[in-house]
């Protein structure tokens, strides 16, 4: 099988991605309600019992909202950094792996990710490169306010890139939000806009990147066709396949090494 990515929902009123391999299946953050949760886990034919372990992003509440009574009903462990595991009231011993900043972390005995921290207000926020299933290397990365340098490196030759392009920086400063808002939202912490994913895919794509999908999109503040139409024309060399995840997924999913995206049939 590879390792195969699919992401069950993507923006804020709700993130959670599936990684799968031959032996395992783990989530990156559990965004939806435990009820949501499973039902968007039985559309593509996968109980919620038969998750191995849940990694935690960060705490905002898009990320963790389903992740305690996820975990405590179907017994999935829940890993996380230190400030996100205390932000959420979780005992670092009991009920949380704790993991550290680029500390390489054997999820499964077939998988395995690297947390690396990005910049997002009032949050210990991290990234995450995935090794599963051989040889496959894969990063899903959101919430952050610019790409370190540390993260164009991990980023540079993943076969699979799940990242965020939050807004289009226009619909922002013309949109309905405060200003204070707009401005933490475009600040070092907040979001990436269009622009700014554009060019860091611009600076790390390669030809070993088969697949990019665009994800976290702003309803208010952004559109798909404007995140698309910014990465390509940052990046009309680039011969791999753009998609874009939405809120009410899941909607495709990615066998990382391998080109063309699985669309899942499953419609509700
Ligand atoms: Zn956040
Ligand atoms: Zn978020």
């Amino acid at each position: 099988m590879g390792l195969e990515i699919t992401h069950l929902g993507s923006g804020s009123r709700g993130n959670a991605t599936l990684l799968q391999t031959d032996a395992s299946k783990v989530l990156i953050d559990c965004g939806f309600s435990g009820r949501q949760m499973e039902r968007r886990l039985g559309m593509i034919g996968v109980a919620p019992e038969d998750i191995d372990a849940i990694m935690l992003s960060h705490h905002h509440s898009d990320h963790v909202q389903g992740a305690k009574i996820f975990s405590r009903r179907w017994g999935a462990e829940i890993h996380a950094n230190f400030t996100t595991c205390a932000r959420l009231g979780l005992d670092p011993v009991n009920q949380c792996r704790v993991f550290e900043a680029l500390d390489r972390v054997q999820v499964t005995s077939d998988l395995a990710v690297l947390p690396v921290p990005v910049p997002h207000d009032d949050a210990d926020n991290v990234g995450f490169i995935i090794h599963g299933g051989g040889n496959s290397r894969a990063a899903v990365v959101t919430d952050l306010g610019e790409p370190t340098d540390e993260l164009r490196r991990h980023l540079k030759g993943c076969e699979h890139i799940s990242i965020e392009a939050n807004y289009d920086a226009t619909r922002l400063a013309m949109g309905p939000y405060p200003a204070r808002l707009k401005s933490r939202i475009a600040g070092r912490g907040g979001h990436l806009s269009n622009r700014q994913t554009a060019d860091l895919l611009n600076e790390i794509l390669t030809s070993e990147t088969k697949s990019v999908v665009l994800c976290h999109l702003s309803d208010k503040n952004n559109a798909p066709h404007l995140a698309e139409s910014e990465v390509l024309f940052q990046n009309d060399e680039w011969g791999g396949e753009l998609r874009i995840s939405g809120q009410s997924g899941p909607e495709f999913s990615h066998w990382v090494g391998q080109a063309e995206a699985e669309v899942i049939s499953t419609r509700r």
